[in-house]
């Protein structure tokens, strides 16, 4: 009787075994490369930052579906305790979910009750602040063998231990105190952490790196853009490279930089990425040419690093039109063969289907308004629009360099068919700076912000808007969108549940019906939210997470803010029946005071300081300086802090804070017009409100 016990037992836990290797139930089991290619049967777990690696952040949970949403509401939620953009996606394993916020900060939770159980802050130097476009956000972690991998802003990358969050090892993969800096969330292939790197908007040259995960050692490092071509090319694909580049392109670093997507394809062993525009942004500046392998979809081989193909979807990029949205890979019916496809929503408005064997073209048709081309040939080039690449005076370019679509994660409902992206419809007045050069201290895009001139009044009588869109990529067609109160969203998730989530600038978090868009439920969560929604699973039960918190270029951008809430940046989590509530957070509008410090400036002066403050402080501190809010409106800034001006600016005073020294790219006369600029704004201002009242 007892050995028939006993051996029943054995066999009931072989069988459970057996459910846990099918990802049924899977109980404290690693993140090892057969789990990170099997985790799309792993319902439970978000073990890597698009679900799977191919990237389709569609959930095959469905317990929170069209017809149970409406019974989703707040279980629990965490305040980061930031006002600067948050962008990244959870990941979860075993109940346990892993996040990160501004300035690279990692968290992790007990999913369930929303306890805290580690965090680790990588002591990022504020200052470098100044070499980010775009905010100091940060899009996420890699899991791997028990450990977290995290890249920072100053370009670092950490392995931390998962169960306690202690670093095990620390590396710099940038030039120490450089204009590069990390956003993206690392991705793991075959024991490797694989990252990039940002700042084409600097004189820096792109490229990705694999370290192995276990030591941190360096395996393979590729660059994206030539180098000087007096020096020995780093690999024939570069050699090639650089006769589609004329000029002195070296100088400021060429660009190209992989600053956001990256997948590996374990079918065919391929590492693709997508690389941002070629530096500075204009081609007259920075010479003639395609630019390659800026502006591009890039195959390395995984092992080695070498490249495999190419796809450039912007040659000769004349309008910052990064390649680095989102990569999704699927296979596709298309004219009756099943295609291996990448697939993207670029900058430049088209949605692109290319074959990732070999990186031939497919199709690509423009999901936005678009005036830089008429459409692709049927080779892949696009058919330009000569007076969009000219800027004689200034060019009203469609999409804006903010893109029709950006780093907002997409998702695909392999059930639908369908791609659900967030859509931008906007303008850039693209205007070079007049005797234009190179400056190795900063932004060197050569982009005018302080432009006037009949462009901009035809710009600033423009209007942008913004949609969710439903994209089949075998029609390339539209199948539905929903058109959105703010220009900006936020990135998509897909269920099984035939639901799309969505969060906004407005704070609302939305599920739509994916087959046709119907709204069927939202959550106004008070703060914008730019991130992607996430779900999970945990003891049976399903909830959806996401990081509400509004910045990113949105903010810091040279338009005065639109609707979108900046707030106290917070980690929510749902689940059905959740009756959690958020405190009331109200967006209060003060008046400017007008300025009590004095400083004698004539009309020529102000004029000059604002020049240097559009293409100097605007780009934090918001165009005309009204600031979005996450960073400070130097109109209302008190009398003691107008005090110290110059310490401030150019000695570093406020560096904690995040602002930096502006020592070797303004001289102290020109801080005095730019502060000369700001009080008169101030005044200005404080003038017009005052009337209002
Ligand atoms: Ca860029």
């Amino acid at each position: 009787m007892r050995l028939n016990f006993s051996r029943r037992w054995i066999v009931a836990c072989a069988a459970i075994s057996i459910l846990a290797m099918a990802g049924c139930g899977r109980k404290s089991s690693e993140v090892d490369d057969a789990a990170l290619r099997a985790a799309d049967g792993d319902s439970a777990n978000w073990i890597t930052y698009g679900r799977t690696y191919s990237e389709q952040r569609f959930s095959p949970l469905k317990q929170i579906d069209e017809q149970s949403v409406g019974k989703l509401g707040l279980l629990w939620s965490y305040d980061l305790g930031t006002l600067r953009g948050v962008e990244a996606t959870p990941l979860v394993k075993d109940g346990v979910l892993y996040t990160t916020s501004a300035w690279s900060i990692v968290y992790a939770f007990d999913a369930k009750s929303g306890k805290l159980l580690w965090s680790y802050d990588p002591m990022v130097p504020k200052d470098h602040a100044k070499y980010v476009c775009c905010d100091v956000v940060n899009r996420g972690v890699a899991l791997y063998k028990g450990r977290v991998y995290v890249a920072t802003l100053d370009g670092r990358l950490v392995a931390l231990d998962a169960k306690t969050g202690a670093p095990i090892w620390d590396v710099q993969t940038t030039p120490k105190d450089s204009s590069y800096a990390i956003t993206a969330a690392p991705r793991i292939a075959k024991g490797r952490v694989l990252i990039g790197n940002a700042g084409a908007e600097y004189p820096v040259r792109g490229y990705v790196s694999a370290y192995d995960a276990e030591s941190g050692n360096l395996a393979w490092r590729t660059y994206t853009v030539p180098g000087d071509p007096g020096k020995p090319f780093e690999s024939e694909a570069l050699k090639r490279a650089a006769a589609t580049w004329s000029g002195e392109w070296w100088k400021a670093g060429g660009g190209g930089t992989a600053w956001e997507s990256m997948v590996y394809d374990p079918e065919l062993d391929l590492v693709m990425f997508g690389t941002g525009n070629a530096s500075p942004w204009y081609d007259v500046l920075r010479g003639k040419g395609d630019s390659l392998y800026a502006a591009s979809i890039v195959a390395l081989h995984a092992d080695t690093g070498e490249q495999a193909w190419y796809y450039q979807t912007s040659p000769g990029d004349n309008w910052d039109y990064d390649a680095t949205q989102p990569l999704m890979l699927a296979t596709l019916s298309i004219d009756g063969a099943q295609r291996r496809v990448v697939m993207q929503a670029n900058k430049n408005g088209f949605f692109y289907v290319i074959d990732r064997e070999n990186g031939k073209f497919i199709s690509a048709r423009p999901f936005a308004p678009v005036n830089w081309a008429t459409g692709i040939d049927p080779n892949g080039r696009p058919i330009e629009n000569p007076a969009a690449r000219q800027l004689k005076d200034a060019a009203l370019v469609k999409p804006s360099a903010e893109g029709a679509h950006n780093w907002n994660p997409i998702s695909y409902n392999p059930m639908t068919g369908l791609v659900y992206l967030a859509v931008l419809e906007d303008t850039s007045l693209h205007a070079i700076i007049p005797h234009w050069k190179i400056n190795l201290h900063d932004q060197t895009t050569g982009s005018d912000r302080a432009y006037r001139g009949p462009a901009r009044d035809a710009y600033l009588k423009m209007k942008s808007s913004g949609r969710l869109l439903a994209w089949d990529p075998v029609a390339q067609k539209e199948a539905w969108h929903v058109d959105l109160p703010d220009p900006k969203s936020g990135g998509t998730l897909a269920t099984a549940g035939n639901l799309v989530f969505q969060g906004r600038a407005d704070g609302k978090l939305s599920a739509y019906r994916a087959t046709d868009g119907k709204l069927l439920w939202d959550f106004d969560a008070g703060v914008g939210i730019a991130a992607p929604p996430m779900t999970f699973s945990v003891d049976g039960t399903q909830y959806i997470a996401v990081e509400s918190g509004w910045g990113g270029p949105q903010v810091l951008s040279n338009r005065p803010p639109g609707k979108g809430h900046v707030g106290p940046a917070k980690l929510l989590v749902f689940a059905l029946g959740g009756t959690a509530t958020l405190p009331p957070y109200q967006h209060v509008d003060r008046p400017v005071p007008m300025p009590t410090f004095k400083l004698a400036a004539s009309k020529a002066e102000i004029e000059e300081g604002r020049k240097l403050f559009a293409n100097t402080c605007a780009r934090c501190h918001g165009g005309e300086a009204v600031s979005g809010g996450s960073v400070p409106d130097l109109r209302y800034v008190s009398t003691p802090t107008h005090e110290m001006f110059e310490e401030i600016v150019l000695g570093g005073a406020r560096r904690e804070f995040g602002m930096p020294s502006f020592t070797g790219d303004i001289t102290p006369p020109q801080v005095r017009l730019i502060h000369a600029y700001i009080l008169d704004r101030a005044r200005e201002s404080a003038q017009a409100d005052a009337k209002k009242k």
